[in-house]
């Protein structure tokens, strides 16, 4: 068992009231690490060494700033191992999801050096007296408040990003898998960052959040998290005219038309529903079928759902491991009882070990069922059946959420009605649900989130735009 502390302006440092807080192991419940606790006093510590280091940070080359990025992702490719066992460790995630979230993790560093030098600007040619143009700048010192179920690549997303464009960051990662927010800290310190650049802060979500989010040095607050904790963190950024990036929860419609294969979708829809035990904000949460292919699907669904190993994620054939706490394990049994009392079939699993919840198929999941408009968080599969591409496409924009859909069907005129009816910020055709890109817009419609992360779209939401021009000659004024 190790303890650690926080990285706060270049050095490793215990919070300033002594204290530590227990990082648990989900699948063994053992302790796992004893991390800091820093309160408002580190909070203001860790914002000033933030403040401090934006200007010699934003005026290094952008050349520079790459490099380092580089140099992080070549590291963190050398160290998979060691990466990937913290997020067993710590997240309880099976080796399969960790080792694909490390190497995304590292697509997006890479990405996000590259575009270090394509922080483009704008001409404009409405004035021929004139160049009038846009120039970029950072924002300035980004907070970013990442959550446990992918904390490496969603801590990534904000810190990368917010690097790349010149702002100064102050991570605050979340306090079940705090130890590879602290890891990112040391990847970047290898690498070569300045001090105060990147602060990695541990603790209380809500006492550190509404301490940074409240500092008047804070420029923006990105988060990715639950749409309530969006919800709050939006009013304390607006209480404090702060602008922010909110990455929040899903309830994603995979619509599975009539015309598709069902072993295809089959495969999709366990993927989607069951990988890290359906703890990923753009697991499929609702699978909507053609009433016509429904009981073949629901039969090959509970099929292999039933075939999946599970327990313990250090295992190498583990596919389904740990929930991240009891609260967790009751939330989603709760919500499966719910629906079987009202009707829904239960075709399979719907039982549980410690913290690891069975892979189960719910079959005619209704409106009146909670699990209909609840994020489960769970692996569990709420079949509903529809009679028609229209009816598919009612059933998926009911709900407050927004993230992303998967549609499977050959026919492309009916693929292109729901990609442009659905109200979600993300469609995969012929795929589930669940998809990154480094280069690529990520976010949702709705209660889903605003903002986009990801390419260019990052690169413009960590980036103030400046409007400048230049007289080619001497301007008259009229009077
Ligand atoms: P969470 O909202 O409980 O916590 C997220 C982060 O916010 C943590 O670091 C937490 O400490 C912090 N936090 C909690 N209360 C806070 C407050 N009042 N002020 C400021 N910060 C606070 O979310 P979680 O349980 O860690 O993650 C699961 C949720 O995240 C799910 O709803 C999931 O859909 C969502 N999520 C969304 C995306 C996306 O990209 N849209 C990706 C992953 C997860």
């Amino acid at each position: 068992m190790k303890t650690y502390q926080m990285l706060i302006n270049g050095e490793w440092v215990n919070a300033l009231s002594g204290e530590f807080f227990d990082d648990l192991n989900p699948y063994t419940g053992e302790l796992y690490a004893h991390v800091a606790k820093g309160d408002k006093k580190d909070a203001d510590r860790a914002m000033s060494a933030a403040y401090k280091a934006r200007e010699p940070w934003s005026s290094m080359p952008p050349i520079e700033r790459s490099r380092i990025l580089f140099k992080a992702a070549q590291l963190l490719e050398e160290n998979k191992q060691e990466y990937a066992e913290v997020l067993v460790n710590e997240g309880g995630g099976a080796i399969g999801k960790v080792m694909f979230e490390v190497v995304q993790t590292v697509d997006l560093l890479q990405t996000a050096a590259g575009d270090c030098k394509c922080i483009l600007g704008e001409t404009f040619h409405s004035d021929p007296g004139k160049i009038s143009m846009t120039m970029l700048s950072p924002k300035g010192t980004v907070v970013a408040i990442s959550p446990w179920n992918f904390p490496l690549i969603l801590s990534m997303y904000k810190v990368a990003y917010a690097l790349a464009t010149g702002n100064t960051v102050v991570l605050k990662p979340a306090s079940e898998t705090p130890v590879i927010g602290l890891k990112i800290g040391e990847l970047f310190e290898k690498a070569g960052l300045m001090p105060g650049a990147l602060n990695i802060l541990t603790g209380p979500g809500k006492v550190l959040g509404d301490a940074l989010i409240g500092d008047h040095r804070c420029s923006l607050v990105t988060l990715t998290g639950e749409t309530g904790t969006g919800r709050h963190v939006a009013m304390k950024a607006a209480e404090n005219l702060k602008e922010y990036i909110l990455e929040l929860g899903g309830k994603n419609p995979l619509i599975i038309l009539e015309d598709a294969d069902i072993d295809f979708a089959v495969n999709a829809a366990a993927f989607g529903t069951f990988l890290h035990q359906g703890q990923v904000c753009m697991a499929v949460g609702r699978i909507i079928i053609a009433q016509e292919k429904s009981e073949e699907f629901s039969v090959k669904l509970a099929e292999k759902a039933a075939s999946l190993s599970k327990g313990d994620p250090t295992l190498h054939n583990t596919v389904v491991g740990p929930l991240i706490n009891d609260n967790q394990v009751k939330k989603v049994d709760a919500l499966v009882r719910d629906a079987v009392a009202k009707g829904a079939k239960l075709l399979q699993g719907g039982r549980y070990e410690g913290r690891v919840y069975d892979p189960t198929v719910l079959m005619d999941v209704r409106p009146d069922m909670e699990i209909y408009y609840e994020e489960t968080f769970g692996p569990i599969a709420s079949i509903i059946p529809v009679k028609n591409e229209k009816e598919a496409l009612d059933v998926a924009n009911d709900t407050v959420y927004g993230l992303v859909a998967g549609v499977i069907t050959k026919d492309n005129h009916k693929a292109l009605y729901l990609a442009e009816g659905l109200e979600a910020g993300m469609v995969h055709i012929n795929d589930t649900s669940i998809d990154v890109d480094a280069s690529c817009p990520f976010g949702g419609y709705k209660r889903s989130g605003r903002g986009r992360e990801g390419g260019r779209y990052s690169i413009e939401e960590y980036s103030e735009v400046k409007w400048v021009t230049i007289q080619k000659k001497e301007k008259i004024f009229p009077f």
